[in-house]
């Protein structure tokens, strides 16, 4: 094992509090979590690795080590290319499936980072308490997740008085050294992984809600904080080969309890202050780098769904009909939309006023919000192609040993491939389309980013409507 995959698995050795079926868990020797803290631990490692690093990593410029690219602030297009390549690196070697391996996290922050002296006048600690702990995250490789919604318990109301009722995450008590919480997060995607939790609202907050308006560091061991996990899709009982993504991918997600919670006054990045927190939900660095991430992770993922619907269509002899060819014909042509944007998004970004290279945006927010539409199709589709072979499978791989073995030889077989490796392919497609895991993945493409309807709605109002209503102005003066 590697020094920073060691060092990655014993920080998670911190007493924190994860729940699992009703019993309070250590997540380095559960086997629940076992395949996926191998799948990080072994991404962290490729920073001790002399050539993987070089394609993840760059020298930090205090420690003079290597750290995660997704720290790096990009002043060119060239840098953000470089960026491009380490978030292509991990997304490659999880498939695209694995989501919040902390890199969008990371680039988050380095946004916020890129920017931190805009927010000088909203609060004169805010830029340096953020470079002191940008500075620590990337030097410590620290894995980080962001935390926002708040628990769905009463969508309707919006009284400041059910503040408590909603379980809305406030400060309940103020010290000189720091704040108390009580409330509750939701959705903490590997917050059990995590060695900080960046939690703030998502929301725009009135006046009336200023309890509510601050930006927080937490550490996961904090005494009161309780992560009460999702079931478990790992799958640790059946072999690999019955869920070979749902074994090493499940990221886990999970409910934050704050019961008394304690936060010292240096990672109170904002407090009370709901026009700062806006400002910096709107952060175009932030915003920009953190997104480009998902959609390198989109890019892989879509490029993985098309390559098995390819093979699942010969497998079957399918792929001579016309209407499979033109479904996968329209899966390469979700791939290759998103690969121009994201290409069109590096190569037309903007030096900003800090001399930071920012994504342009419109790109990169289409692809996203395609995104949330294209995933369900294209596993639509994935059903389409498969059908029935997918449900019709042996129960498990070690059925080719029973007494029926040739027989099974004889009917699982494919058109082209034996039995066995018909059966895998099919195992790896279901866990896509019909798991927990895959239908978690599903729900993923359409929700992370926010509510979708409001996403897709913000293009039009972003938008430069103005040389598109001159086209008809012509005609009705
Ligand atoms: C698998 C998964 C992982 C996630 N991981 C993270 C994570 O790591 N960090 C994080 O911060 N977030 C994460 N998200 C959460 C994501 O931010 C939210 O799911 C998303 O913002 C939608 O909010 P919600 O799920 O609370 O839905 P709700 O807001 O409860 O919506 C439920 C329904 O009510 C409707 N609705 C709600 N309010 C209104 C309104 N005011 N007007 C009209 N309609 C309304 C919605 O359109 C929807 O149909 C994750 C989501 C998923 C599904």
């Amino acid at each position: 094992m590697s020094s920073e995959q060691n060092k990655f698995i014993k920080s998670l050795r911190d007493e924190r509090n994860i729940w699992l079926n009703g019993k309070k868990i250590d997540i380095t020797t559960d086997e629940n979590f076992s395949g996926t803290l191998k799948t990080i631990s072994e991404l962290f490692s490729m920073l001790d690795h002399p050539e993987q690093r070089e394609q993840v990593g760059y020298l930090s410029p205090k420690t003079k080590e290597f750290v995660h690219t997704a720290f790096y602030v990009p002043h060119s297009y060239e840098d953000v290319v470089k960026r491009r390549t380490a978030f292509e690196t991990w997304s490659q070697s999880t498939d695209g499936v694995m989501s919040r391996l902390s890199d969008y996290a990371r680039s988050r922050l380095t946004g916020w980072y890129a920017s931190r002296d805009d927010y000088k006048k909203f609060d004169k600690h805010f830029p340096e308490k953020l470079k002191t702990y940008y500075e620590k995250a990337r030097d410590e490789h620290l894995f980080l997740s962001i935390i926002q919604r708040d628990p769905q318990i009463n969508r309707a109301s919006q009284s400041s008085n059910d503040l408590k009722d909603l379980g809305l995450l406030r400060v309940t008590k103020k010290t000189s050294d720091g704040v108390f919480l009580e409330g509750a997060k939701m959705i903490g995607t590997a917050a059990p992984y995590s060695n900080d939790l960046i939690v703030y609202p998502l929301s725009p907050l009135k006046e009336e809600q200023k309890c509510l308006a601050h930006m927080l560091v937490v550490a996961p061991n904090s005494p009161g904080l309780h992560m009460v996990c999702r079931e478990s899709f790992a799958s640790f009982k059946k072999q690999q080969v019955n869920a070979p993504l749902s074994t090493k991918y499940d990221e886990m997600d999970a409910l934050l309890i704050f019961d008394h919670v304690f936060v010292p006054w240096e990672r109170v990045l904002l407090y009370d202050n709901s026009e700062a927190l806006w400002q910096i939900k709107l952060d175009s660095a932030s915003n920009s780098l953190a997104y480009h991430q998902a959609i390198v992770r989109l890019l892989t993922k879509l490029e993985f769904v098309t390559a098995i619907a390819l093979e699942i269509a010969e497998v079957i002899g399918a792929d001579g009909y016309l209407h499979v060819q033109e479904k996968i014909g329209e899966l390469i042509m979700q791939v290759e939309t998103i690969r121009a944007l994201l290409i069109a998004s590096e190569r037309e970004g903007q030096i900003n006023h800090h001399n930071t290279y920012i994504p342009n945006f419109t790109y990169i927010e289409t692809a996203r919000n395609l995104g949330a539409k294209y995933y369900p199709r294209a596993l639509e589709i994935l059903q389409l192609i498969g059908a029935g072979g997918f449900i019709q499978l042996p129960s498990s791989i070690e059925d080719f040993q029973s007494p029926l073995s040739s027989l099974m030889s004889k009917y699982f077989a494919g058109a082209n491939i034996g039995a066995d490796k018909r059966t895998k392919l099919f195992k790896l497609a279901w866990d896509l389309v019909g798991s927990p895991l895959g239908s978690r993945h599903e729900l993923y493409e359409r929700f992370y980013a926010g509510d979708p309807i409001r996403n897709t709605a913000n293009q039009y109002h972003h938008y430069d409507k103005q040389k598109l209503k001159q086209m008809v102005k012509k005609y009705i003066g």
